[in-house]
Protein backbone atom coordinates (compact mmCIF):
# COMPACT_ATOMS: atom_id res chain seq x y z
CA UNK A 1 0.00 0.00 0.00
CA UNK A 2 2.61 2.78 0.93
CA UNK A 3 4.60 2.25 -2.74
CA UNK A 4 1.23 2.51 -4.79
CA UNK A 5 -0.76 5.49 -2.57
CA UNK A 6 2.50 7.54 -2.13
CA UNK A 7 3.09 6.92 -5.72
CA UNK A 8 6.28 5.16 -5.92
CA UNK A 9 4.95 2.29 -8.16
CA UNK A 10 2.05 1.19 -10.66
CA UNK A 11 1.55 -1.65 -11.15
CA UNK A 12 1.97 -3.48 -15.01
CA UNK A 13 0.11 -6.17 -16.29
CA UNK A 14 3.65 -8.48 -17.19
CA UNK A 15 4.21 -10.32 -13.50
CA UNK A 16 7.87 -8.46 -12.08
CA UNK A 17 8.07 -5.47 -14.22
CA UNK A 18 6.56 -2.45 -12.39
CA UNK A 19 6.24 1.41 -13.45
CA UNK A 20 8.50 3.46 -11.45
CA UNK A 21 6.47 6.68 -11.63
CA UNK A 22 8.25 10.53 -10.84
CA UNK A 23 8.28 9.83 -6.97
CA UNK A 24 10.49 6.90 -6.94
CA UNK A 25 12.86 7.80 -9.92
CA UNK A 26 13.45 11.36 -8.40
CA UNK A 27 15.37 9.28 -5.74
CA UNK A 28 16.95 7.03 -8.27
CA UNK A 29 18.15 10.35 -10.33
CA UNK A 30 19.35 11.63 -6.49
CA UNK A 31 21.76 8.10 -6.62
CA UNK A 32 22.82 8.30 -9.71
CA UNK A 33 23.85 12.02 -9.82
CA UNK A 34 25.90 10.97 -6.46
CA UNK A 35 27.51 7.88 -7.67
CA UNK A 36 28.17 9.33 -11.11
CA UNK A 37 30.16 11.75 -9.92
CA UNK A 38 32.07 9.97 -7.29
CA UNK A 39 33.15 7.55 -9.78
CA UNK A 40 34.06 10.48 -12.76
CA UNK A 41 36.00 11.08 -9.49
CA UNK A 42 37.79 7.98 -9.84
CA UNK A 43 38.46 8.04 -13.94
CA UNK A 44 35.81 6.14 -14.73
CA UNK A 45 34.23 6.99 -18.11
CA UNK A 46 30.51 6.08 -19.11
CA UNK A 47 29.68 3.92 -22.20
CA UNK A 48 26.78 2.24 -23.68
CA UNK A 49 26.87 -1.56 -24.15
CA UNK A 50 23.97 -3.49 -26.46
CA UNK A 51 21.31 -5.27 -24.18
CA UNK A 52 21.55 -8.21 -26.38
CA UNK A 53 23.92 -10.78 -26.06
CA UNK A 54 24.96 -13.89 -28.25
CA UNK A 55 24.72 -17.43 -27.21
CA UNK A 56 28.81 -17.86 -28.18
CA UNK A 57 29.77 -14.54 -26.00
CA UNK A 58 27.42 -15.84 -22.72
CA UNK A 59 29.05 -19.29 -22.84
CA UNK A 60 32.10 -18.06 -22.44
CA UNK A 61 32.43 -18.24 -18.70
CA UNK A 62 31.31 -21.45 -18.01
CA UNK A 63 30.47 -21.22 -13.97
CA UNK A 64 29.22 -17.75 -14.65
CA UNK A 65 26.87 -18.92 -17.30
CA UNK A 66 25.42 -21.88 -15.31
CA UNK A 67 24.52 -19.91 -12.36
CA UNK A 68 22.68 -17.11 -14.39
CA UNK A 69 21.11 -19.79 -17.27
CA UNK A 70 18.04 -20.12 -15.61
CA UNK A 71 17.20 -16.45 -15.59
CA UNK A 72 18.18 -15.68 -18.75
CA UNK A 73 15.70 -14.39 -20.94
CA UNK A 74 16.02 -15.16 -25.14
CA UNK A 75 14.44 -13.23 -27.75
CA UNK A 76 13.85 -16.16 -30.80
CA UNK A 77 11.26 -14.32 -33.21
CA UNK A 78 11.08 -11.65 -34.93
CA UNK A 79 7.63 -10.66 -36.08
CA UNK A 80 6.57 -14.31 -37.44
CA UNK A 81 9.94 -15.83 -38.48
CA UNK A 82 11.99 -17.45 -35.74
CA UNK A 83 15.62 -16.46 -35.71
CA UNK A 84 18.32 -18.33 -36.79
CA UNK A 85 19.93 -18.32 -33.03
CA UNK A 86 17.73 -17.20 -30.75
CA UNK A 87 19.68 -14.17 -29.09
CA UNK A 88 19.48 -13.23 -24.78
CA UNK A 89 18.92 -9.97 -23.07
CA UNK A 90 21.72 -9.55 -20.61
CA UNK A 91 21.26 -10.71 -17.11
CA UNK A 92 24.69 -8.18 -16.51
CA UNK A 93 27.04 -7.43 -19.34
CA UNK A 94 30.50 -9.06 -18.28
CA UNK A 95 30.42 -11.10 -21.50
CA UNK A 96 28.65 -8.26 -23.52
CA UNK A 97 31.82 -6.10 -22.92
CA UNK A 98 35.11 -8.25 -22.22
CA UNK A 99 35.08 -9.16 -25.86
CA UNK A 100 35.84 -5.35 -26.66
CA UNK A 101 37.97 -5.11 -23.65
CA UNK A 102 40.57 -7.99 -25.40
CA UNK A 103 40.47 -5.45 -27.96
CA UNK A 104 41.03 -2.25 -25.95
CA UNK A 105 43.96 -3.56 -24.04
CA UNK A 106 47.33 -4.42 -25.47
CA UNK A 107 49.59 -2.41 -23.75
CA UNK A 108 50.12 -2.17 -20.23
CA UNK A 109 49.24 2.16 -21.16
CA UNK A 110 45.93 1.04 -21.90
CA UNK A 111 45.29 0.06 -18.22
CA UNK A 112 43.90 0.88 -16.16
CA UNK A 113 40.45 0.88 -18.24
CA UNK A 114 37.51 1.75 -16.16
CA UNK A 115 33.81 1.92 -17.51
CA UNK A 116 30.67 2.11 -16.43
CA UNK A 117 27.37 2.00 -18.02
CA UNK A 118 23.60 3.54 -16.70
CA UNK A 119 20.83 0.76 -18.24
CA UNK A 120 18.48 -1.72 -17.02
CA UNK A 121 19.30 -5.64 -17.44
CA UNK A 122 16.80 -8.74 -17.24
CA UNK A 123 16.51 -11.52 -14.87
CA UNK A 124 13.95 -13.94 -15.19
CA UNK A 125 13.77 -14.16 -11.36
CA UNK A 126 11.75 -17.47 -10.51
CA UNK A 127 11.58 -16.31 -6.47
CA UNK A 128 8.38 -14.83 -6.15
CA UNK A 129 9.11 -11.14 -7.62
CA UNK A 130 8.61 -8.02 -5.35
CA UNK A 131 8.50 -4.36 -6.56
CA UNK A 132 12.06 -2.81 -6.17
CA UNK A 133 13.47 -5.81 -4.25
CA UNK A 134 13.19 -8.74 -7.00
CA UNK A 135 11.91 -7.39 -10.41
CA UNK A 136 12.43 -9.03 -13.56
CA UNK A 137 13.99 -5.98 -15.70
CA UNK A 138 15.65 -3.63 -12.98
CA UNK A 139 17.85 -0.47 -13.09
CA UNK A 140 21.26 -0.13 -12.07
CA UNK A 141 24.61 0.92 -12.92
CA UNK A 142 27.20 -1.05 -13.56
CA UNK A 143 31.44 -0.91 -13.78
CA UNK A 144 33.59 -2.66 -15.37
CA UNK A 145 37.24 -2.25 -14.86
CA UNK A 146 40.77 -3.84 -15.47
CA UNK A 147 44.42 -3.65 -13.72
CA UNK A 148 47.53 -4.69 -14.72
CA UNK A 149 47.83 -5.73 -11.27
CA UNK A 150 45.42 -7.86 -8.48
CA UNK A 151 47.03 -4.98 -5.58
CA UNK A 152 45.33 -2.50 -7.33
CA UNK A 153 42.17 -4.17 -8.66
CA UNK A 154 41.63 -4.96 -4.68
CA UNK A 155 41.95 -0.96 -3.46
CA UNK A 156 39.16 -0.30 -6.19
CA UNK A 157 37.18 -3.23 -4.74
CA UNK A 158 36.80 -1.57 -1.48
CA UNK A 159 36.63 2.32 -2.66
CA UNK A 160 33.53 1.18 -4.50
CA UNK A 161 32.14 -0.65 -1.52
CA UNK A 162 32.48 2.41 0.52
CA UNK A 163 30.52 4.36 -2.06
CA UNK A 164 27.86 2.25 -1.59
CA UNK A 165 28.31 2.36 2.07
CA UNK A 166 27.92 5.33 1.88
CA UNK A 167 24.81 6.23 -0.40
CA UNK A 168 22.92 3.79 2.17
CA UNK A 169 24.02 5.21 5.25
CA UNK A 170 24.46 8.62 4.49
CA UNK A 171 21.76 9.38 1.48
CA UNK A 172 19.29 6.75 2.65
CA UNK A 173 20.15 7.19 6.25
CA UNK A 174 20.20 3.15 6.07
CA UNK A 175 22.83 1.20 8.02
CA UNK A 176 24.38 -1.70 6.50
CA UNK A 177 26.69 -4.47 7.42
CA UNK A 178 30.36 -4.83 4.91
CA UNK A 179 31.74 -7.73 4.22
CA UNK A 180 32.66 -10.86 1.78
CA UNK A 181 30.44 -13.33 0.77
CA UNK A 182 30.85 -16.87 1.38
CA UNK A 183 32.07 -19.43 -1.69
CA UNK A 184 28.49 -20.47 -1.95
CA UNK A 185 27.04 -17.00 -2.41
CA UNK A 186 29.71 -15.29 -4.40
CA UNK A 187 29.11 -13.89 -7.95
CA UNK A 188 29.80 -16.68 -10.45
CA UNK A 189 32.56 -16.54 -12.39
CA UNK A 190 34.49 -14.03 -9.97
CA UNK A 191 37.27 -14.46 -7.24
CA UNK A 192 35.47 -12.73 -4.55
CA UNK A 193 31.91 -10.76 -3.47
CA UNK A 194 32.15 -8.27 -1.13
CA UNK A 195 28.52 -6.43 0.28
CA UNK A 196 26.45 -4.31 1.92
CA UNK A 197 24.03 -6.02 3.88
CA UNK A 198 20.76 -4.25 5.09
CA UNK A 199 18.57 -5.14 8.03
CA UNK A 200 14.88 -5.03 7.28
CA UNK A 201 13.45 -4.64 11.04
CA UNK A 202 9.34 -4.85 9.95
CA UNK A 203 10.34 -8.03 8.32
CA UNK A 204 13.26 -9.16 10.86
CA UNK A 205 15.17 -10.60 7.14
CA UNK A 206 18.21 -8.99 5.56
CA UNK A 207 18.63 -8.15 1.57
CA UNK A 208 21.62 -7.66 0.08
CA UNK A 209 22.50 -4.19 -0.39
CA UNK A 210 24.68 -3.71 -3.61
CA UNK A 211 27.93 -5.70 -4.52
CA UNK A 212 31.60 -5.13 -5.57
CA UNK A 213 33.14 -8.41 -7.02
CA UNK A 214 37.35 -8.84 -7.71
CA UNK A 215 36.79 -11.35 -10.87
CA UNK A 216 40.55 -12.20 -10.30
CA UNK A 217 41.56 -13.06 -14.12
CA UNK A 218 38.91 -15.47 -14.98
CA UNK A 219 37.23 -13.35 -16.94
CA UNK A 220 40.29 -12.33 -18.66
CA UNK A 221 41.64 -15.86 -19.54
CA UNK A 222 37.93 -17.02 -20.95
CA UNK A 223 38.39 -13.34 -23.01
CA UNK A 224 41.73 -13.50 -23.72
CA UNK A 225 42.35 -10.01 -22.19
CA UNK A 226 46.06 -9.16 -22.13
CA UNK A 227 48.80 -6.97 -22.26
CA UNK A 228 52.36 -6.78 -22.40
CA UNK A 229 54.45 -6.96 -19.71
CA UNK A 230 56.91 -4.12 -19.99
CA UNK A 231 59.88 -5.63 -17.97
CA UNK A 232 59.77 -8.83 -19.35
CA UNK A 233 58.11 -8.49 -23.05
CA UNK A 234 55.57 -11.43 -21.93
CA UNK A 235 51.69 -11.91 -22.05
CA UNK A 236 49.89 -11.26 -18.97
CA UNK A 237 46.01 -11.22 -18.20
CA UNK A 238 44.03 -8.31 -16.80
CA UNK A 239 42.95 -8.39 -12.88
CA UNK A 240 39.34 -7.33 -13.15
CA UNK A 241 36.32 -5.69 -11.07
CA UNK A 242 33.01 -5.33 -11.62
CA UNK A 243 30.07 -3.28 -9.26
CA UNK A 244 26.59 -2.50 -9.19
CA UNK A 245 23.71 -0.66 -7.26
CA UNK A 246 19.89 -1.07 -8.67
CA UNK A 247 17.15 0.56 -7.55
CA UNK A 248 16.36 -2.24 -5.47
CA UNK A 249 18.06 0.11 -2.86
CA UNK A 250 15.25 2.75 -3.02
CA UNK A 251 12.38 -0.61 -1.73
CA UNK A 252 15.53 -1.28 0.82
CA UNK A 253 14.97 2.67 2.12
CA UNK A 254 11.09 2.62 1.64
CA UNK A 255 10.52 -0.36 4.23
CA UNK A 256 13.83 0.54 6.43
CA UNK A 257 11.89 3.78 7.40
CA UNK A 258 8.49 3.62 6.69
CA UNK A 259 5.27 3.46 9.46
CA UNK A 260 1.66 3.32 9.12
CA UNK A 261 1.29 6.55 8.09
CA UNK A 262 3.06 5.53 4.99
CA UNK A 263 6.56 6.84 3.31
CA UNK A 264 9.10 8.62 5.57
CA UNK A 265 12.03 10.22 3.14
CA UNK A 266 15.31 10.94 4.03
CA UNK A 267 16.03 14.68 3.48
CA UNK A 268 19.19 14.25 1.56
CA UNK A 269 17.45 11.89 -0.92
CA UNK A 270 13.60 13.56 -1.13
CA UNK A 271 12.59 15.52 -4.42
CA UNK A 272 11.07 17.97 -1.82
CA UNK A 273 12.68 18.17 1.18
CA UNK A 274 10.03 21.00 2.65
CA UNK A 275 6.36 21.42 1.41
CA UNK A 276 4.54 24.54 2.15
CA UNK A 277 0.69 24.46 3.15
CA UNK A 278 -1.03 27.57 3.90
CA UNK A 279 -3.59 27.21 6.65
CA UNK A 280 -5.94 28.91 8.52
CA UNK A 281 -8.23 30.84 6.21
CA UNK A 282 -11.76 30.61 6.64
CA UNK A 283 -15.16 31.06 4.57
CA UNK A 284 -15.01 34.75 6.43
CA UNK A 285 -11.46 35.46 5.32
CA UNK A 286 -11.18 38.52 3.05
CA UNK A 287 -10.15 38.19 -0.26
CA UNK A 288 -7.40 40.53 0.57
CA UNK A 289 -6.02 37.94 3.87
CA UNK A 290 -5.69 35.36 1.61
CA UNK A 291 -4.09 36.99 -1.66
CA UNK A 292 -1.62 38.21 1.25
CA UNK A 293 -1.72 34.73 2.87
CA UNK A 294 -0.38 32.79 -0.61
CA UNK A 295 1.90 35.79 -1.76
CA UNK A 296 4.29 35.06 1.59
CA UNK A 297 4.11 31.46 0.78
CA UNK A 298 4.99 32.18 -2.28
CA UNK A 299 7.91 34.82 -1.29
CA UNK A 300 8.89 31.86 1.72
CA UNK A 301 9.35 29.36 -1.14
CA UNK A 302 11.08 31.35 -3.01
CA UNK A 303 13.63 32.31 -0.19
CA UNK A 304 14.11 29.00 1.39
CA UNK A 305 14.84 27.65 -2.48
CA UNK A 306 17.69 30.32 -2.86
CA UNK A 307 19.33 29.26 -0.22
CA UNK A 308 19.60 25.48 -1.63
CA UNK A 309 16.52 24.18 -0.01
CA UNK A 310 14.31 21.62 -2.33
CA UNK A 311 10.80 23.45 -1.49
CA UNK A 312 7.16 22.95 -2.72
CA UNK A 313 4.60 25.15 -2.10
CA UNK A 314 0.88 23.46 -2.13
CA UNK A 315 -1.41 26.32 -2.87
CA UNK A 316 -4.09 24.51 -4.97
CA UNK A 317 -7.56 25.82 -3.26
CA UNK A 318 -9.71 22.80 -4.14
CA UNK A 319 -7.67 21.27 -1.18
CA UNK A 320 -8.31 21.58 2.30
CA UNK A 321 -5.24 21.84 4.64
CA UNK A 322 -6.18 18.26 6.44
CA UNK A 323 -5.99 16.56 3.19
CA UNK A 324 -2.75 18.07 2.06
CA UNK A 325 -1.26 17.35 5.34
CA UNK A 326 -1.96 13.68 4.94
CA UNK A 327 -0.87 13.44 1.60
CA UNK A 328 2.73 14.66 2.10
CA UNK A 329 2.87 12.32 5.24
CA UNK A 330 1.94 9.56 2.70
CA UNK A 331 4.55 10.34 0.42
CA UNK A 332 7.09 10.94 3.23
CA UNK A 333 7.93 14.69 2.46
CA UNK A 334 10.33 15.23 5.70
CA UNK A 335 9.07 18.57 7.14
CA UNK A 336 6.33 19.92 6.15
CA UNK A 337 5.88 23.90 7.07
CA UNK A 338 2.26 25.51 7.72
CA UNK A 339 2.00 29.13 7.29
CA UNK A 340 -1.54 30.50 8.58
CA UNK A 341 -2.01 34.39 9.12
CA UNK A 342 -1.92 34.26 12.86
CA UNK A 343 1.83 33.04 12.09
CA UNK A 344 2.34 36.20 9.75
CA UNK A 345 1.28 38.39 11.68
CA UNK A 346 3.66 36.67 14.53
CA UNK A 347 6.56 36.35 12.28
CA UNK A 348 6.76 32.91 12.66
CA UNK A 349 5.87 29.08 10.96
CA UNK A 350 5.29 25.74 12.09
CA UNK A 351 7.27 23.10 11.35
CA UNK A 352 6.12 19.55 11.55
CA UNK A 353 8.63 16.63 11.04
CA UNK A 354 7.30 13.22 9.18
CA UNK A 355 9.47 10.70 11.04
CA UNK A 356 8.67 11.96 14.80
CA UNK A 357 5.59 13.67 14.29
CA UNK A 358 7.08 16.45 16.50
CA UNK A 359 6.12 20.17 15.35
CA UNK A 360 7.70 22.94 15.77
CA UNK A 361 7.49 27.01 15.94
CA UNK A 362 10.55 27.98 13.99
CA UNK A 363 10.60 32.30 13.54
CA UNK A 364 11.13 33.65 10.22
CA UNK A 365 14.25 34.89 10.79
CA UNK A 366 17.23 32.92 9.82
CA UNK A 367 14.63 30.33 8.63
CA UNK A 368 16.85 28.68 6.00
CA UNK A 369 19.68 28.00 8.61
CA UNK A 370 17.19 27.21 11.05
CA UNK A 371 15.57 24.72 8.43
CA UNK A 372 18.55 23.69 7.30
CA UNK A 373 19.56 22.05 10.45
CA UNK A 374 16.77 20.90 11.09
CA UNK A 375 16.73 18.68 7.98
CA UNK A 376 20.02 17.68 9.12
CA UNK A 377 19.51 16.58 12.25
CA UNK A 378 16.40 14.68 10.88
CA UNK A 379 18.88 13.09 8.51
CA UNK A 380 21.46 12.06 11.28
CA UNK A 381 18.24 10.54 13.91
CA UNK A 382 16.61 8.59 10.88
CA UNK A 383 20.04 7.18 10.65
CA UNK A 384 20.29 6.71 14.36
CA UNK A 385 17.33 5.10 15.21
CA UNK A 386 17.86 2.40 12.29
CA UNK A 387 21.46 1.66 13.78
CA UNK A 388 19.93 1.31 16.82
CA UNK A 389 17.38 -1.33 15.73
CA UNK A 390 19.86 -3.15 13.64
CA UNK A 391 22.27 -3.11 16.74
CA UNK A 392 19.03 -4.50 18.93
CA UNK A 393 18.53 -7.64 16.54
CA UNK A 394 22.02 -8.99 15.89
CA UNK A 395 22.76 -11.95 18.39
CA UNK A 396 26.10 -13.59 18.62
CA UNK A 397 25.50 -17.25 18.91
CA UNK A 398 28.22 -20.42 19.17
CA UNK A 399 25.47 -23.28 18.81
CA UNK A 400 22.60 -24.02 16.13
CA UNK A 401 20.26 -23.95 18.74
CA UNK A 402 21.22 -20.38 20.04
CA UNK A 403 20.73 -19.28 16.41
CA UNK A 404 17.36 -21.03 15.74
CA UNK A 405 16.24 -19.25 19.11
CA UNK A 406 17.26 -15.87 17.91
CA UNK A 407 16.63 -16.52 14.57
CA UNK A 408 12.37 -17.04 15.84
CA UNK A 409 12.74 -13.48 17.58
CA UNK A 410 13.67 -12.35 14.16
CA UNK A 411 17.68 -11.58 14.65
CA UNK A 412 20.39 -11.31 12.81
CA UNK A 413 23.14 -13.96 13.81
CA UNK A 414 26.53 -13.81 13.89
CA UNK A 415 28.08 -17.49 14.19
CA UNK A 416 31.52 -19.31 13.74
CA UNK A 417 31.50 -20.70 10.69
CA UNK A 418 33.79 -23.14 8.80
CA UNK A 419 32.76 -21.48 5.60
CA UNK A 420 32.01 -25.06 3.77
CA UNK A 421 29.17 -24.90 1.18
CA UNK A 422 27.66 -27.91 2.11
CA UNK A 423 27.59 -27.15 5.69
CA UNK A 424 26.26 -24.05 4.85
CA UNK A 425 23.24 -25.89 3.30
CA UNK A 426 23.01 -27.50 6.51
CA UNK A 427 22.64 -24.74 8.35
CA UNK A 428 19.76 -23.74 6.27
CA UNK A 429 17.70 -26.94 6.25
CA UNK A 430 18.04 -27.12 9.96
CA UNK A 431 17.30 -23.93 11.42
CA UNK A 432 14.09 -23.87 9.30
CA UNK A 433 10.85 -23.16 11.70
CA UNK A 434 7.32 -23.47 11.62
CA UNK A 435 7.40 -19.47 12.69
CA UNK A 436 5.14 -17.92 10.04
CA UNK A 437 7.65 -14.84 9.37
CA UNK A 438 5.49 -12.71 7.27
CA UNK A 439 1.85 -13.52 6.00
CA UNK A 440 2.03 -15.90 3.31
CA UNK A 441 5.30 -16.42 3.23
CA UNK A 442 6.76 -19.66 4.40
CA UNK A 443 9.43 -19.27 7.22
CA UNK A 444 12.68 -20.00 6.13
CA UNK A 445 16.14 -21.26 7.47
CA UNK A 446 18.82 -19.14 8.08
CA UNK A 447 21.07 -18.08 4.63
CA UNK A 448 24.52 -16.70 4.98
CA UNK A 449 24.74 -13.30 4.45
CA UNK A 450 28.19 -12.34 4.80
CA UNK A 451 31.42 -12.71 6.57
CA UNK A 452 31.97 -9.50 8.38
CA UNK A 453 34.97 -6.95 7.79
CA UNK A 454 33.95 -6.07 11.59
CA UNK A 455 34.56 -9.56 13.91
CA UNK A 456 32.54 -9.33 16.97
CA UNK A 457 35.73 -11.68 18.36
CA UNK A 458 38.87 -13.50 17.79
CA UNK A 459 38.10 -16.95 16.78
CA UNK A 460 39.67 -19.17 19.88
CA UNK A 461 41.54 -22.51 19.68
CA UNK A 462 38.29 -24.21 21.30
CA UNK A 463 35.34 -22.64 18.87
CA UNK A 464 33.61 -24.93 17.11
CA UNK A 465 31.74 -24.50 13.79
CA UNK A 466 28.10 -23.46 14.57
CA UNK A 467 26.29 -26.65 13.15
CA UNK A 468 27.27 -28.89 15.75
CA UNK A 469 27.23 -31.92 13.43
CA UNK A 470 30.28 -30.27 11.66
CA UNK A 471 32.66 -30.53 13.63
CA UNK A 472 35.38 -28.34 11.15
CA UNK A 473 37.47 -25.59 12.82
CA UNK A 474 35.45 -22.11 12.12
CA UNK A 475 37.32 -19.60 9.65
CA UNK A 476 35.40 -16.58 10.64
CA UNK A 477 32.20 -15.23 12.56
CA UNK A 478 29.22 -15.35 9.71
CA UNK A 479 26.46 -13.18 9.38
CA UNK A 480 23.28 -15.35 9.29
CA UNK A 481 19.79 -14.67 8.85
CA UNK A 482 16.60 -15.01 7.13
CA UNK A 483 16.68 -13.23 3.67
CA UNK A 484 15.30 -11.82 1.05
P1 LIG B 1 24.88 -9.23 -8.98
O1 LIG B 1 25.24 -8.80 -10.36
O2 LIG B 1 24.20 -10.57 -8.96
O3 LIG B 1 25.96 -9.08 -7.97
O4 LIG B 1 23.73 -8.21 -8.52
C1 LIG B 1 24.04 -6.88 -8.26
C2 LIG B 1 23.05 -6.29 -7.31
O5 LIG B 1 21.79 -6.33 -7.91
C3 LIG B 1 22.87 -7.07 -6.01
O6 LIG B 1 23.66 -6.54 -5.02
C4 LIG B 1 21.42 -6.87 -5.66
O7 LIG B 1 21.30 -5.82 -4.71
C5 LIG B 1 20.77 -6.43 -6.95
N1 LIG B 1 19.78 -7.35 -7.49
C6 LIG B 1 19.94 -8.66 -7.79
N2 LIG B 1 18.83 -9.18 -8.31
C7 LIG B 1 17.91 -8.19 -8.35
C8 LIG B 1 16.54 -8.09 -8.79
N3 LIG B 1 15.91 -9.13 -9.32
N4 LIG B 1 15.92 -6.90 -8.69
C9 LIG B 1 16.57 -5.83 -8.18
N5 LIG B 1 17.85 -5.86 -7.76
C10 LIG B 1 18.52 -7.01 -7.84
Amino acid sequence: QVITKSELIEYYDISGCYILRPWAYSIWEMVQRYVDDRIKGMGVQNVYFPMFVSNAALEKEKTHITDFAPEVAWVTRSGRSDLAEPIAIRPTSETVMYPSFAKWIQSYRDLPLKVNQWNNVVRWEFKHPQPFLRTREFLWHEGHTAFATREEAEVEVMEILAMYEYVYENLMAVPVIKGRKTEKEKFAGGDYTTTVEVYIGASGRAIQGATSHHLGQNFSQMFDIVFEDPATGEKRHVHQNSWAITTRSIGVMVMVHGDDKGLVLPPRLAAHQLVLVPCGLTVRTTEEAKRALLDKCNSLAAELRACGLRVHADLREHYSPGWKFNHWELKGVPVRIEVGPRDMAAKQVVAAIRYSGEKRTLPEEGLAASLQALLDSVQSEMFARAKAEQDARLSVCPDLASLCAALDKQHLILAPFCGDPDCEDLIKKDSARNAIVEEGVPSMGAKSLCIPFNQPDEIGPDTKCVHSHCGRKPQFYTLFGRSY
